[in-house]
């Protein structure tokens, strides 16, 4: 009896997912920020008694979240480059054939100088992790502005309709609630997104140019990803494609195969997404005169993660022995040599 090549890897997404926790919960949690910002309202302003907040309040306001979340950010890469690192570990796995304990995740190293010392990184490989963990820790910034305008509403609003610091607070509050609020949604799909894209860029990191990665995705994936990553199988490459927008005719469909049909660090669906159709004015809503065909540079490809909040992964596979079978699980050759013929003809050498 086989046992099955996933054993191992499933381990280590729980503790990506405990990454993923952290960096939510512990990091940037709505919760803290609830707390701390009234707290700085109640200070810093008599809220009962105010019908109004002036221009340069708001903006004392503003200032408090960017320099709250400049802080965070800074704790977030720490554990950003833990994902990163777990990605590479995975894959070290998945080469060796090892089955390694991570061991307390907080005894991962904290900085990239650390972590090329701890790896022996070369300069390159430093340098690309630095540059991935700065990517990722940028995108989490852009949380910073949506909150700015989220709170600066909310006090608006709150002037509005003569509402009173009571009212105040209890909005706040909703807007840091679990799952329903609009700032814990937006953070929690930040960390999620960012965690795994890191962690993934590490995982395609180690592998060999022309090595081979298939999809996993959690039962509860999204439709894209059921038929578009989980069980399929993509070839590694180190050569980032060119952009192939303003591409035509052969040039074009030979870089959309490529993202067809290959990975690479860095690959993302930024400027793509799932629809059929695209709206010919942004502003003009889906009326059948406003949509059109999209092109293929328009649509998601596949990718981990394919679109915000995706949990898809890559695993390594050697297709000189293993196949993935109808209902995407990963096979030995041996189990059934025509079916794995059948499978590589198809798949590999297409
Ligand atoms: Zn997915």
């Amino acid at each position: 009896m086989l046992i099955s090549p996933l054993d191992g890897k499933i381990l280590h997404l729980k503790e990506l997912g405990m990454i993923e926790q952290i960096l939510f919960e512990e990091v940037i949690s709505p919760e803290d920020f609830y707390k701390e910002l009234t707290s700085f309202l109640k200070k810093n302003y008599d809220l009962d008694s105010r019908a109004m907040f002036t221009t340069q309040e708001l903006e004392q306001v503003d200032s408090f979240i960017k320099n709250y979340f400049t802080t965070k950010i800074n704790e977030a890469k720490v554990w950003l480059l833990r994902a990163y690192v777990m990605g590479r570990y995975l894959a070290h796995t998945d080469l060796t054939g090892n089955i390694f304990r991570l061991g307390n995740l907080s005894s991962l190293p904290k900085y990239v100088t650390d972590a090329a010392k701890q790896y022996g990184l070369s300069i390159e490989e430093a340098m690309a992790l630095q540059q991935a963990v700065e990517e990722s820790a940028v995108l989490m910034t852009n949380t910073t502005q949506s909150t700015i305008q989220t709170v600066r509403e909310a006090l608006v609003e709150n002037v509005k309709t003569r509402g009173d610091g009571k009212k105040l607070i209890g909005k706040l509050r909703e807007l840091c609630k679990d799952d329903v609020g609009e700032i814990n949604r937006n953070w929690k799909r930040t960390a999620i997104t960012e965690a795994n894209y890191i962690f993934n860029n590490g995982f395609i990191s180690m592998q060999e140019e022309g090595a081979y990665v298939v999809g996993l995705s959690m039962p509860d994936a999204c439709g894209f990803c059921a038929a578009e990553i989980n069980g399929q199988v993509f070839k590694v490459r180190k050569d980032i494609p060119p952009d192939y927008t303003t591409m035509k005719g052969a040039e074009y469909e030979k870089w959309a195969k490529v993202w067809e049909t290959e990975i690479w660090v860095g690959k993302n669906n930024y400027g793509r997404s799932t629809s059929n159709r695209k709206r010919i004015d942004k502003h003009r809503g889906n009326k059948e005169d406003n949509l059109r065909e999209k092109e293929h540079h328009e649509h998601s490809m596949p990718v981990c993660p394919a679109h915000p909040e995706c949990h898809c992964r890559w695993v390594g596979i050697k297709p000189e022995f293993m196949w993935i079978d109808e209902h995407g699980q990963m096979r030995a050759r041996v189990e059934d040599e025509d079916k794995w013929q059948e499978w590589y003809e198809n798949t590999i050498t297409n």
